[in-house]
């Protein structure tokens, strides 16, 4: 099996190498690199150090090789970035821990494409929001996604709720989030005949998509444009020595097996021009494992669980559009979302969950389970708006995580993208707490990494 992959990698090497100029003839491969193979053959443009270099600041006598751009992780947002630096001529290798792509918080979301609404005015999350969801309705149409532009109600099921819903709007106005209307309880549920509600934002821009097809085609373009997706081989730490960064790589099948009574030592270690540390839920813990990094740049990380429950038992589809309650602590609230077959779940609710040790974490070890249980506090929530609701009509979904930087009760984070200003190091870009509405945001936070930090 290894020896298939090898050729298989080895016959696309030589397809890149020999295309002098149009890469888009290259053809989407799936590799899977074995280290000792990567470290025996070249990338295009990448420049190797003399095999038996060991490192002058560490004890690790292991291979080395010099990358133009790394990018950790492929999630949505990795993927975006890898194939933004890849259409800017970059030479990009993506890292990925799983055995393929979106197998974090990508694949556990809502899939909800967000008008931009909720964002504190000029924060990352507000400007992502509104350019990524134009990006993205954009892709979406020229690359045949399935998608939906089904629209939104925000609802206030009582009077008291309804200063809540004038800042919303407020908010949204000055984020740029066209075609909002405040709408009365009658008009909503003329709308919705399920919906019960006082009052409503109307947010016609909202959609759904097809998470996986979107992954699907982003990596697809990443590659033709000559980028390299590695899976089963995580970063486990790094140094910086010189100007440089330096990435400890292992084998994911290495790290699985490792039993934590020796040191955890690298088998490669790649040394990129950029790093894009885009590693999810796990981003915060990597960079702690950065030597060189102060500790002080790296924010809290905290860990909010979402739960989502499948309606079933009901006749027919009860919504349109996506209702979405006010939002709160944490979330936005028990919502209603719709795939693009039809069906209807609801969620996701806020579990504050601990976090697991940094190699769980890169092994992607979150607990995910759904208990039953908390469906209880499903009916409550959800009969606020859609009153008819029947009883056991709920089975347990699906759950995600959310990467957030602050705790219960404490205000939203926005975004963070830091670069060698915050932390001094060169070429490393670290993101962190990309949480909703990150879908949404992915490609334009590869629009903007690869513009702010390639020039
Ligand atoms: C419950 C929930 C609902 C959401 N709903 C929406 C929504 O409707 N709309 C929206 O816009 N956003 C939504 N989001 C947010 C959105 O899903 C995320 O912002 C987005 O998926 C983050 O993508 P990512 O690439 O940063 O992270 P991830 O998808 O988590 O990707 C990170 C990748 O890094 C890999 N990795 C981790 N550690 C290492 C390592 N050491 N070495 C190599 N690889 C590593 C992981 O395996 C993973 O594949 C939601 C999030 C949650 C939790």
């Amino acid at each position: 099996m290894l020896k298939q992959i090898v050729q298989r990698f080895t016959t696309n090497l030589e397809a890149l190498a020999s295309s002098s100029s149009s890469s888009s003839s290259s053809s989407r491969f799936d590799v899977h690199i074995k280290w000792k193979h990567l470290y025996h053959n070249r990338f295009r443009s990448m420049s190797s150090i003399p095999p038996h270099t060991t490192t002058t600041t560490t004890s690790y006598s292991v291979p080395k090789e010099r990358v133009d751009c790394l990018v950790i992780g492929a999630g949505v947002v990795g993927i975006a970035v890898a194939r933004a630096l890849a259409v800017k001529d970059r030479d990009v290798l993506v890292i990925e821990s799983a055995p393929t792509f979106g197998t974090g918080t990508s694949s556990r979301n809502s899939e909800v494409i967000h008008a931009g609404i909720y964002y504190p005015p000029n924060s990352f999350k507000a400007t992502f929001c509104v350019r990524g969801r134009e990006m993205l309705y954009d892709y979406c149409s020229k690359h045949d996604i399935p998608h939906k532009q089904i629209g939104k109600l925000i609802v206030a099921t009582r009077s008291s709720e309804i200063p809540k819903l004038n800042d919303i709007i407020n908010r949204a106005i000055q984020n740029g989030v066209d075609s909002l209307r405040m709408i009365d309880g009658t008009e909503a549920m003329e709308m919705e005949p399920e919906l019960q509600c006082v009052k409503a934002i109307l947010s016609p821009l909202s959609g759904i998509v097809d998470s996986h097809s979107l992954m699907l085609s982003l990596v697809g373009e990443a590659e033709n444009q000559g980028a390299t997706f590695t899976y089963n081989s995580t970063v486990i730490g790094g140094h910086h020595e010189g100007n440089q960064i330096c990435l400890h790589i292992s084998e994911t099948k290495c790290l699985k097996e490792w039993k934590g009574t020796s040191i955890l030592q690298p088998e490669l270690v790649l040394i990129p021009k950029l790093v894009v540390n885009s590693a999810g839920l796990s981003a915060p813990i990597l960079a702690k494992r950065f030597t060189g990094l102060q500790s002080r740049v790296v924010p809290p990380n905290y860990y909010a669980r979402g739960c989502y429950f499948i309606l079933s038992n009901t006749k027919g589809t009860p919504f349109r559009h996506l209702i979405y309650p006010i939002p709160e602590d944490g979330g936005l609230g028990v919502h209603v979302t719709l795939d693009l077959n039809g069906q209807i779940k609801f969620g996701p609710d806020v579990a504050w969950i601990d976090g697991v040790d940094d190699i769980s974490s890169f092994l992607n070890k979150f607990d995910y389970s759904v208990h039953k249980d908390r469906v209880e506090r499903f009916y409550p929530e959800i009969r606020k708006y859609y009153p008819n609701l029947k009883d056991d009509s709920l089975e347990p979904g699906y759950s995600g995580i959310r990467p957030k930087l602050s705790g219960p009760c404490q205000p939203p984070v926005d975004f963070v993208i830091q670069g060698e200003d915050i932390h001094g190091i060169p070429g490393l870009i670290n993101l962190f707490g990309i949480e909703s509405p990150g879908l949404t945001s992915s490609m334009a936070i590869a629009e903007y990494i690869s513009t702010r930090f390639l020039g």
